[in-house]
Protein backbone atom coordinates (compact mmCIF):
# COMPACT_ATOMS: atom_id res chain seq x y z
CA UNK A 1 0.00 0.00 0.00
CA UNK A 2 1.16 3.65 -0.58
CA UNK A 3 2.12 5.33 2.37
CA UNK A 4 0.79 8.89 2.55
CA UNK A 5 1.07 11.76 5.32
CA UNK A 6 -0.58 10.18 8.68
CA UNK A 7 -2.43 13.48 8.93
CA UNK A 8 -4.51 11.98 6.37
CA UNK A 9 -5.95 9.95 9.44
CA UNK A 10 -7.12 13.19 11.39
CA UNK A 11 -11.02 13.49 11.66
CA UNK A 12 -13.06 15.88 9.91
CA UNK A 13 -13.48 17.56 13.52
CA UNK A 14 -9.74 17.81 14.00
CA UNK A 15 -9.24 20.26 11.09
CA UNK A 16 -11.52 22.62 13.43
CA UNK A 17 -8.58 22.32 16.32
CA UNK A 18 -6.25 25.15 16.19
CA UNK A 19 -3.46 26.94 18.18
CA UNK A 20 -5.63 30.20 19.72
CA UNK A 21 -4.18 33.12 19.22
CA UNK A 22 -3.70 33.23 22.89
CA UNK A 23 -1.61 30.87 23.32
CA UNK A 24 0.80 32.14 20.76
CA UNK A 25 0.72 35.67 22.69
CA UNK A 26 1.32 34.01 25.66
CA UNK A 27 4.83 32.60 24.53
CA UNK A 28 5.88 35.73 23.23
CA UNK A 29 5.09 37.33 26.64
CA UNK A 30 7.89 35.28 28.15
CA UNK A 31 10.28 37.52 26.35
CA UNK A 32 12.30 39.50 29.20
CA UNK A 33 11.45 43.55 29.12
CA UNK A 34 7.84 42.96 28.42
CA UNK A 35 5.43 44.13 29.84
CA UNK A 36 2.48 41.41 29.21
CA UNK A 37 -1.05 42.77 29.57
CA UNK A 38 -2.18 39.32 28.01
CA UNK A 39 -2.80 36.34 30.18
CA UNK A 40 -5.88 36.51 31.99
CA UNK A 41 -3.64 35.18 35.38
CA UNK A 42 -4.89 35.50 38.71
CA UNK A 43 -2.28 36.79 41.06
CA UNK A 44 -1.20 33.67 43.60
CA UNK A 45 1.33 35.99 45.29
CA UNK A 46 -1.06 37.05 47.39
CA UNK A 47 -1.97 33.37 48.77
CA UNK A 48 -0.83 31.84 52.18
CA UNK A 49 1.76 29.77 50.12
CA UNK A 50 3.33 28.06 53.39
CA UNK A 51 0.27 27.22 55.14
CA UNK A 52 -1.04 25.64 51.48
CA UNK A 53 2.45 23.57 51.82
CA UNK A 54 1.76 22.10 54.60
CA UNK A 55 -1.68 21.07 54.36
CA UNK A 56 -0.13 19.44 51.16
CA UNK A 57 2.21 17.65 53.24
CA UNK A 58 -0.26 16.71 55.92
CA UNK A 59 -3.15 15.01 53.13
CA UNK A 60 0.24 12.73 51.63
CA UNK A 61 1.32 11.81 55.02
CA UNK A 62 -1.91 10.79 56.71
CA UNK A 63 -4.41 10.22 53.80
CA UNK A 64 -1.76 9.55 51.24
CA UNK A 65 -3.63 6.27 49.86
CA UNK A 66 -6.64 8.23 49.40
CA UNK A 67 -5.00 11.39 48.03
CA UNK A 68 -2.83 9.32 45.20
CA UNK A 69 -5.20 6.88 44.37
CA UNK A 70 -8.42 6.90 41.64
CA UNK A 71 -11.39 8.41 43.19
CA UNK A 72 -15.11 8.35 42.30
CA UNK A 73 -15.82 9.88 38.58
CA UNK A 74 -18.20 12.74 39.76
CA UNK A 75 -15.81 14.24 42.52
CA UNK A 76 -15.52 13.78 46.50
CA UNK A 77 -18.79 14.25 48.44
CA UNK A 78 -16.89 16.29 50.79
CA UNK A 79 -15.86 18.74 47.94
CA UNK A 80 -19.17 18.69 46.44
CA UNK A 81 -20.71 19.76 49.38
CA UNK A 82 -18.50 22.64 49.86
CA UNK A 83 -19.01 23.58 46.21
CA UNK A 84 -22.68 24.60 47.10
CA UNK A 85 -21.45 26.29 49.88
CA UNK A 86 -19.29 28.40 47.42
CA UNK A 87 -22.53 28.72 45.11
CA UNK A 88 -24.50 29.84 48.06
CA UNK A 89 -22.16 33.10 48.43
CA UNK A 90 -22.64 33.48 44.45
CA UNK A 91 -26.51 33.64 44.90
CA UNK A 92 -27.41 29.92 44.30
CA UNK A 93 -29.01 28.69 47.37
CA UNK A 94 -31.04 25.40 46.53
CA UNK A 95 -28.18 23.25 44.47
CA UNK A 96 -27.75 19.65 45.41
CA UNK A 97 -24.11 17.79 45.75
CA UNK A 98 -25.64 15.49 43.58
CA UNK A 99 -26.41 17.14 41.09
CA UNK A 100 -22.48 18.50 40.96
CA UNK A 101 -19.83 17.22 38.98
CA UNK A 102 -16.44 17.89 39.57
CA UNK A 103 -14.15 18.16 36.98
CA UNK A 104 -11.11 19.16 35.54
CA UNK A 105 -11.18 23.00 35.54
CA UNK A 106 -14.54 24.22 33.94
CA UNK A 107 -12.64 23.76 30.59
CA UNK A 108 -13.24 20.60 30.50
CA UNK A 109 -16.78 20.82 31.11
CA UNK A 110 -17.56 23.05 28.58
CA UNK A 111 -16.01 19.78 26.33
CA UNK A 112 -18.26 17.67 27.69
CA UNK A 113 -21.32 19.81 27.52
CA UNK A 114 -20.40 20.45 23.81
CA UNK A 115 -20.24 16.89 23.22
CA UNK A 116 -23.36 15.49 25.13
CA UNK A 117 -25.80 18.52 23.67
CA UNK A 118 -24.40 19.33 19.99
CA UNK A 119 -24.26 17.54 16.82
CA UNK A 120 -22.40 18.90 13.84
CA UNK A 121 -24.55 22.18 12.53
CA UNK A 122 -26.20 22.67 15.45
CA UNK A 123 -25.93 26.20 16.77
CA UNK A 124 -24.49 27.63 20.40
CA UNK A 125 -25.32 31.05 20.84
CA UNK A 126 -22.38 33.16 22.71
CA UNK A 127 -21.07 36.23 23.20
CA UNK A 128 -19.53 38.32 20.66
CA UNK A 129 -17.11 39.28 22.01
CA UNK A 130 -16.57 35.37 24.36
CA UNK A 131 -13.59 33.60 26.40
CA UNK A 132 -11.34 32.23 23.39
CA UNK A 133 -11.64 28.72 25.38
CA UNK A 134 -15.35 28.11 24.80
CA UNK A 135 -15.12 28.92 20.88
CA UNK A 136 -12.57 26.56 20.63
CA UNK A 137 -14.36 23.60 22.56
CA UNK A 138 -17.68 24.26 20.67
CA UNK A 139 -15.86 24.59 17.39
CA UNK A 140 -14.38 21.17 17.68
CA UNK A 141 -17.34 19.77 17.93
CA UNK A 142 -18.00 21.18 14.07
CA UNK A 143 -20.82 23.87 16.24
CA UNK A 144 -21.76 26.76 14.32
CA UNK A 145 -21.15 29.42 16.38
CA UNK A 146 -23.03 32.90 16.27
CA UNK A 147 -22.96 35.57 18.08
CA UNK A 148 -25.58 37.32 19.74
CA UNK A 149 -25.92 40.99 19.26
CA UNK A 150 -25.00 43.36 22.55
CA UNK A 151 -24.28 46.45 24.12
CA UNK A 152 -22.22 47.85 27.56
CA UNK A 153 -24.82 45.80 29.58
CA UNK A 154 -24.77 42.20 27.72
CA UNK A 155 -27.27 40.44 25.68
CA UNK A 156 -29.46 42.36 24.40
CA UNK A 157 -33.16 40.21 24.98
CA UNK A 158 -34.85 41.41 21.97
CA UNK A 159 -32.39 41.01 19.92
CA UNK A 160 -31.81 37.89 20.82
CA UNK A 161 -35.57 37.02 20.24
CA UNK A 162 -35.31 38.60 16.54
CA UNK A 163 -31.99 36.04 16.45
CA UNK A 164 -34.00 33.53 16.83
CA UNK A 165 -36.89 33.74 14.80
CA UNK A 166 -34.01 34.25 12.09
CA UNK A 167 -31.99 30.83 12.85
CA UNK A 168 -35.69 29.11 12.95
CA UNK A 169 -36.34 30.37 9.56
CA UNK A 170 -33.29 29.01 8.06
CA UNK A 171 -33.92 26.08 9.73
CA UNK A 172 -31.21 25.80 12.49
CA UNK A 173 -31.17 24.25 15.23
CA UNK A 174 -30.12 25.99 18.26
CA UNK A 175 -29.03 23.52 21.02
CA UNK A 176 -27.16 26.18 23.78
CA UNK A 177 -26.61 29.77 24.89
CA UNK A 178 -23.21 30.31 26.33
CA UNK A 179 -22.93 33.42 28.44
CA UNK A 180 -20.41 34.81 30.79
CA UNK A 181 -22.63 37.22 32.47
CA UNK A 182 -20.32 38.36 35.10
CA UNK A 183 -17.32 39.96 33.78
CA UNK A 184 -17.05 38.45 30.91
CA UNK A 185 -13.59 37.25 29.42
CA UNK A 186 -12.60 39.52 27.22
CA UNK A 187 -15.07 42.35 27.55
CA UNK A 188 -15.74 42.77 31.57
CA UNK A 189 -19.01 43.39 30.28
CA UNK A 190 -21.47 42.24 33.29
CA UNK A 191 -25.24 41.04 32.36
CA UNK A 192 -27.94 43.89 33.34
CA UNK A 193 -29.95 42.38 36.35
CA UNK A 194 -33.08 43.90 34.66
CA UNK A 195 -32.48 41.70 31.72
CA UNK A 196 -31.98 38.10 32.94
CA UNK A 197 -35.48 37.05 34.12
CA UNK A 198 -36.12 37.59 29.96
CA UNK A 199 -33.17 36.22 28.66
CA UNK A 200 -34.26 33.01 30.79
CA UNK A 201 -38.11 33.53 29.52
CA UNK A 202 -37.14 33.15 26.05
CA UNK A 203 -34.67 30.49 26.27
CA UNK A 204 -37.04 28.27 27.91
CA UNK A 205 -39.51 28.94 25.44
CA UNK A 206 -37.65 28.02 22.77
CA UNK A 207 -36.31 25.10 24.48
CA UNK A 208 -32.53 26.57 24.37
CA UNK A 209 -30.22 25.29 27.30
CA UNK A 210 -28.32 28.48 28.90
CA UNK A 211 -24.48 27.24 30.02
CA UNK A 212 -23.88 29.82 32.18
CA UNK A 213 -19.82 30.49 32.82
CA UNK A 214 -19.26 32.19 36.04
CA UNK A 215 -15.54 32.01 36.95
CA UNK A 216 -15.51 35.53 38.17
CA UNK A 217 -19.03 36.07 39.66
CA UNK A 218 -17.37 36.19 43.60
CA UNK A 219 -14.75 38.69 42.31
CA UNK A 220 -17.01 42.09 41.76
CA UNK A 221 -14.93 44.63 43.36
CA UNK A 222 -17.88 45.89 45.72
CA UNK A 223 -18.33 42.19 46.88
CA UNK A 224 -22.05 42.11 46.47
CA UNK A 225 -21.95 39.64 44.03
CA UNK A 226 -25.25 39.56 41.36
CA UNK A 227 -26.89 36.11 41.74
CA UNK A 228 -26.11 34.00 38.66
CA UNK A 229 -29.18 32.80 36.09
CA UNK A 230 -28.67 29.51 37.32
CA UNK A 231 -30.27 31.08 40.67
CA UNK A 232 -33.43 31.94 39.15
CA UNK A 233 -33.46 28.69 37.27
CA UNK A 234 -32.39 25.38 38.07
CA UNK A 235 -34.22 23.67 35.63
CA UNK A 236 -32.84 25.21 32.01
CA UNK A 237 -29.20 26.32 33.12
CA UNK A 238 -26.02 24.48 32.59
CA UNK A 239 -23.85 26.05 35.56
CA UNK A 240 -20.22 26.09 35.59
CA UNK A 241 -17.69 27.39 38.12
CA UNK A 242 -14.12 27.31 39.04
CA UNK A 243 -11.58 27.52 41.56
CA UNK A 244 -9.41 28.62 39.25
CA UNK A 245 -10.11 32.58 40.10
CA UNK A 246 -11.05 32.25 43.18
CA UNK A 247 -8.31 30.11 44.28
CA UNK A 248 -5.67 28.87 42.02
CA UNK A 249 -5.68 27.49 38.45
CA UNK A 250 -2.74 24.99 38.77
CA UNK A 251 -5.41 22.76 40.68
CA UNK A 252 -7.72 22.50 37.65
CA UNK A 253 -10.71 21.82 39.90
CA UNK A 254 -14.11 23.53 38.06
CA UNK A 255 -17.38 22.08 38.35
CA UNK A 256 -20.78 21.77 36.51
CA UNK A 257 -24.03 21.61 38.30
CA UNK A 258 -26.19 20.37 35.92
CA UNK A 259 -29.86 19.63 35.82
CA UNK A 260 -31.25 16.67 37.33
CA UNK A 261 -33.03 15.26 34.52
CA UNK A 262 -29.29 15.33 32.28
CA UNK A 263 -26.63 14.97 35.24
CA UNK A 264 -25.88 11.53 35.02
CA UNK A 265 -25.23 11.53 30.95
CA UNK A 266 -23.23 14.48 31.69
CA UNK A 267 -21.33 12.59 34.44
CA UNK A 268 -20.85 9.43 32.19
CA UNK A 269 -18.96 11.84 29.49
CA UNK A 270 -17.17 13.48 32.26
CA UNK A 271 -15.66 10.52 33.44
CA UNK A 272 -14.80 8.87 29.94
CA UNK A 273 -12.21 11.86 29.42
CA UNK A 274 -10.96 12.11 32.81
CA UNK A 275 -11.78 9.26 35.00
CA UNK A 276 -12.26 11.30 38.00
CA UNK A 277 -11.26 14.55 39.14
CA UNK A 278 -7.99 14.60 40.61
CA UNK A 279 -7.84 13.28 44.12
CA UNK A 280 -4.68 14.99 46.16
CA UNK A 281 -6.06 18.43 44.54
CA UNK A 282 -9.84 17.90 45.65
CA UNK A 283 -8.44 17.27 49.05
CA UNK A 284 -6.62 20.56 49.14
CA UNK A 285 -9.57 22.13 47.68
CA UNK A 286 -11.37 20.75 50.58
CA UNK A 287 -9.00 21.24 53.52
CA UNK A 288 -8.71 24.83 51.93
CA UNK A 289 -12.41 25.42 52.41
CA UNK A 290 -12.66 24.07 55.55
CA UNK A 291 -9.29 25.20 57.31
CA UNK A 292 -8.71 28.64 55.60
CA UNK A 293 -10.81 31.79 55.67
CA UNK A 294 -11.48 31.43 52.10
CA UNK A 295 -13.93 34.19 51.59
CA UNK A 296 -11.12 36.64 52.95
CA UNK A 297 -8.95 35.57 50.24
CA UNK A 298 -11.75 36.43 47.91
CA UNK A 299 -11.41 39.79 49.59
CA UNK A 300 -8.31 40.29 48.93
CA UNK A 301 -8.29 39.26 45.69
CA UNK A 302 -11.29 41.73 44.89
CA UNK A 303 -9.28 45.01 46.50
CA UNK A 304 -5.79 43.80 44.50
CA UNK A 305 -7.58 43.78 41.53
CA UNK A 306 -10.09 46.81 42.04
CA UNK A 307 -6.63 48.73 42.78
CA UNK A 308 -5.35 47.32 39.42
CA UNK A 309 -8.32 48.39 37.32
CA UNK A 310 -8.62 51.78 39.00
CA UNK A 311 -4.98 52.13 37.70
CA UNK A 312 -5.73 50.95 34.30
CA UNK A 313 -8.71 53.14 33.78
CA UNK A 314 -6.70 56.10 35.12
CA UNK A 315 -3.65 55.26 32.61
CA UNK A 316 -6.06 54.67 29.76
CA UNK A 317 -7.53 58.44 30.48
CA UNK A 318 -4.27 59.53 30.26
CA UNK A 319 -2.55 58.24 27.66
CA UNK A 320 -5.45 56.97 25.17
CA UNK A 321 -5.66 59.17 21.73
CA UNK A 322 -9.11 60.13 20.43
CA UNK A 323 -11.06 57.62 19.04
CA UNK A 324 -9.80 54.75 21.78
CA UNK A 325 -12.65 53.48 23.81
CA UNK A 326 -12.76 50.91 26.59
CA UNK A 327 -14.92 49.50 29.31
CA UNK A 328 -15.34 50.37 32.57
CA UNK A 329 -15.42 46.26 34.45
CA UNK A 330 -17.28 45.99 38.10
CA UNK A 331 -15.39 43.13 38.38
CA UNK A 332 -12.97 40.48 36.89
CA UNK A 333 -9.75 40.72 35.39
CA UNK A 334 -10.50 42.19 31.99
CA UNK A 335 -10.67 45.65 30.01
CA UNK A 336 -11.36 45.66 26.47
CA UNK A 337 -10.75 48.38 23.82
CA UNK A 338 -12.11 49.25 20.92
CA UNK A 339 -10.33 51.15 18.23
CA UNK A 340 -12.31 53.00 15.11
CA UNK A 341 -14.20 50.31 12.84
CA UNK A 342 -11.32 50.12 10.32
CA UNK A 343 -8.41 49.61 12.23
CA UNK A 344 -7.28 46.07 12.74
CA UNK A 345 -5.76 45.13 15.78
CA UNK A 346 -4.56 42.22 15.18
CA UNK A 347 -1.07 43.83 13.14
CA UNK A 348 -0.50 46.16 15.84
CA UNK A 349 0.32 42.88 18.16
CA UNK A 350 3.99 42.98 16.95
CA UNK A 351 3.86 47.02 17.00
CA UNK A 352 3.27 46.17 20.19
CA UNK A 353 6.25 44.07 21.02
CA UNK A 354 8.75 46.55 19.82
CA UNK A 355 7.36 49.71 22.23
CA UNK A 356 7.75 46.38 24.57
CA UNK A 357 4.14 45.71 25.63
CA UNK A 358 1.93 42.58 24.71
CA UNK A 359 -1.76 42.43 24.46
CA UNK A 360 -4.53 40.24 23.11
CA UNK A 361 -5.76 41.22 19.42
CA UNK A 362 -9.72 40.98 19.84
CA UNK A 363 -9.68 38.52 16.96
CA UNK A 364 -8.99 35.70 19.24
CA UNK A 365 -12.52 36.35 20.71
CA UNK A 366 -14.77 36.29 18.08
CA UNK A 367 -15.71 34.44 14.81
CA UNK A 368 -15.44 36.83 12.71
CA UNK A 369 -12.37 37.66 10.65
CA UNK A 370 -10.65 40.46 12.11
CA UNK A 371 -11.37 42.81 15.09
CA UNK A 372 -10.25 46.32 15.67
CA UNK A 373 -10.35 45.87 19.48
CA UNK A 374 -7.81 44.04 22.00
CA UNK A 375 -8.08 42.60 25.45
CA UNK A 376 -5.79 44.24 28.72
CA UNK A 377 -5.48 41.86 31.44
CA UNK A 378 -5.23 43.89 34.87
CA UNK A 379 -5.05 40.82 37.13
CA UNK A 380 -1.36 39.49 37.43
CA UNK A 381 0.60 43.27 36.64
CA UNK A 382 1.57 45.62 39.19
CA UNK A 383 -0.11 49.01 39.17
CA UNK A 384 3.43 50.38 37.94
CA UNK A 385 3.83 47.79 35.27
CA UNK A 386 -0.13 48.74 34.37
CA UNK A 387 1.08 52.04 33.77
CA UNK A 388 4.29 51.76 31.81
CA UNK A 389 2.49 49.22 29.73
CA UNK A 390 -0.59 51.78 28.91
CA UNK A 391 1.83 54.25 28.38
CA UNK A 392 3.89 52.05 25.80
CA UNK A 393 0.70 50.80 23.76
CA UNK A 394 -1.06 54.47 23.39
CA UNK A 395 1.72 55.77 20.92
CA UNK A 396 1.44 52.51 18.86
CA UNK A 397 -2.60 52.48 18.70
CA UNK A 398 -2.13 56.77 17.77
CA UNK A 399 0.07 55.71 14.89
CA UNK A 400 -2.59 53.26 13.55
CA UNK A 401 -5.66 55.65 13.98
CA UNK A 402 -3.50 58.25 12.32
CA UNK A 403 -2.96 56.14 9.50
N1 LIG B 1 -14.42 30.39 31.40
C1 LIG B 1 -13.91 31.62 31.36
C2 LIG B 1 -14.81 32.75 31.03
C3 LIG B 1 -12.56 31.82 31.61
O1 LIG B 1 -12.06 33.07 31.55
C4 LIG B 1 -11.73 30.72 31.91
C5 LIG B 1 -10.24 30.84 32.18
N2 LIG B 1 -9.58 31.86 31.61
C6 LIG B 1 -12.31 29.46 31.94
C7 LIG B 1 -13.65 29.33 31.69
C8 LIG B 1 -11.50 28.21 32.21
O2 LIG B 1 -11.26 28.10 33.55
P1 LIG B 1 -10.68 26.79 34.21
O3 LIG B 1 -9.33 27.16 34.69
O4 LIG B 1 -11.63 26.51 35.33
O5 LIG B 1 -10.66 25.70 33.22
Amino acid sequence: MESSALSDLFSARAANIKQSAVRDVFEISMQPGLISLAGGNPYLQSLPLERLAQSAAQIIATEGLEALQYGGGQGTLELREQICQVMAAEGIHNADPENVVITAGSQSAQDVAAKVFCDPGDVVLVEDPTYVGALNAFEAYQVEVVPMRGDAEGILPEALQSQLEQLRLAGKRVKLLYTIPNFNNPSGVMLAESRRQQIIDICKKEHILILEDNPYGLLKFDGHPVAPLRARDSENVLYLGSFSKIFAPGLRIGWALVPAELKQRFYLASEAVTLCPPSLNQMLVSTYIREYDWMAQIQRYRELYFERCETMLEALEEHMPPGVHWTRPAGGFFVWLTLPEDVDSYPLLQQGIAEGVVFVPGAAFTTAERSNSLRLAFSAVSSENIREGVRRLAPVLAKAIAE
